[in-house]
């Protein structure tokens, strides 16, 4: 009998480390040189990138891959967006959000992304996207993390029965408690949204992650709340606040009070660079706000901070392809990481800083994980952000799910080689 059921060779894991992965049942086994071992199968990787797979801390898979039904967003902001997804939920049918949704995993897998936060609606009475993304957590299980947050959208004060309806999807089952402050009607509301939203997390002893300061306004500062209501509540290392795109624009004065308190609180922060850069600074004439909340200064007060998708073709937003390579790409250009170091953190951003976001178990390259990984057409981590390659194969949970051919370019050139394949390596 084989001592592996699979075994990885040769591959470059993202700290630089050259080692085989052998795998047995849905674990990884042993790291390190396994030359003269026998395996099921074994994956050559020699030269490229093995990395743990790549996570979505935020995205909402109720309304992905909606697209100009019944119509596209004119103006591009977030608020046409809510009134356009609006009118979508009202016609959409439980069947079509499954499908809808079993798509867009299907994207992530053949990417390697394998563990998604999604968002859902929780303002209608009928919460058909409940009821559709909680059969999809269970149908996608076997090689998808799905963690589900229960999202107020139109307001947990704002809309008269999202209060009964986000209770009722989390005794359903929904894992995260969201929420919407600064959608809310007024400041205050806002703040006891946060407040309240909190409380129902501790009680149920439940994560907490909010849309917060979605705005290009400095002066929304629910993220002090949820700050403080995490401290107050004993919830650190457990919330997360999305977006926080007014920062971007508050004062620098204000900020350097708020930075050791979101510190202090344990909040982590997830800013969705494709989303905000889109969606923010829609108001302004020139100088344009940029609307992506201060990653780097974040960073140096170690908050964690990870890149978040949030949407691909629907009312927000019109591209995307599940590559969160392209989230990180974004994001290192807006956020301005271009050191060496910062470049290659992006990539820890999308793998590992989001793996902690979600509270992951057992994700890792090491003895004892899942044996959930991704080869990438890449040398290292950032050639990865540069080239966002094809994903050789994606093994989820101790199983190849997804293989890609390797696919050079062939050049008809005289005197040029006859095969380009843009890597490159400093030196060479
Ligand atoms: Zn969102």
């Amino acid at each position: 009998m084989a001592e592996f059921d699979l075994i990885v060779t040769g591959g470059t894991l993202p700290d630089g480390r050259v080692a085989d992965i052998g795998i047995r049942g849905d674990r990884i086994a042993a790291v390190g040189d396994l030359g003269g071992s026998t395996a099921g199968r074994v994956i050559d990787a020699t030269g490229d990138l093995v990395s743990p797979p790549f996570v979505d801390p935020h995205f909402h898979l109720d309304a992905t891959l909606s697209y100009g039904t019944p119509r596209i967003n004119a103006s591009g902001t977030l608020l046409e967006g809510i009134a356009l997804w609006g009118e979508l939920k009202a016609q959409t049918t439980v069947d079509e959000m499954v499908d809808r949704a079993l798509a867009y995993c299907d994207w992530a897998v053949s990417m390697g992304l394998l563990a998604i936060r999604s968002h859902v609606d929780t303002c209608d009475d009928t919460l058909k996207g409940v009821e559709a993304l909680l059969h999809v957590r269970e149908r996608v299980k076997p090689y998808l993390d799905l963690q589900l947050v229960a999202f107020p959208q139109d307001g947990f004060f704002r809309d008269p029965t999202a209060r009964a309806n986000t209770l009722r999807a989390l005794d359903m089952g929904v894992d995260v408690v969201g929420g919407i402050p600064h959608f809310e009607r007024t400041m205050e509301d806002g703040r006891a949204s946060v407040r309240a939203l909190c409380e129902i997390a501790a009680d149920r002893g439940l994560l907490v992650d909010m849309h917060c300061d979605e705005t290009d306004d400095p002066l929304s500062r629910h993220v002090e709340t949820l700050a403080y209501e995490t401290q107050r509540l004993g919830l650190q290392g457990r919330v997360a606040g999305s977006h926080l795109t007014s920062m971007h624009s508050m004062d620098n004065y204000y900020v350097s009070k708020l930075l050791p308190l979101m510190a202090e609180a344990g909040l982590a922060a997830i800013p969705n660079p494709l989303i905000n850069i889109v969606l923010q600074g829609r108001h302004d004439s020139y100088p344009k706000r940029r609307g992506l909340t201060r990653v780097k200064e974040m960073q140096a007060h170690g908050i964690r901070v990870g890149w978040g998708q949030d949407c691909v073709r629907d009312p927000w937003y019109s591209l995307g392809t599940a590559d969160m390579l392209d989230v990180a790409f974004m994001g290192l250009h807006v956020a301005q990481m271009t050191s060496p170091e910062e470049m290659r953190r992006c990539f820890d951003m999308v793998t590992v800083e989001n793996a902690a976001i979600l509270h992951l178990p057992d994700y890792g390259l090491h003895e004892g994980a899942l044996a959930s990984l991704v080869i990438l057409d890449a040398g290292d981590p950032v050639e990865a952000i540069r080239l966002r390659p094809d994903r050789l194969a994606v093994i989820a949970k101790g199983r190849v799910v997804a293989e890609k051919a390797r696919n050079d370019s062939h050049l008809s050139l005289d005197g040029r080689p006859a095969r380009v394949r843009r890597r490159h390596r400093a030196g060479e």
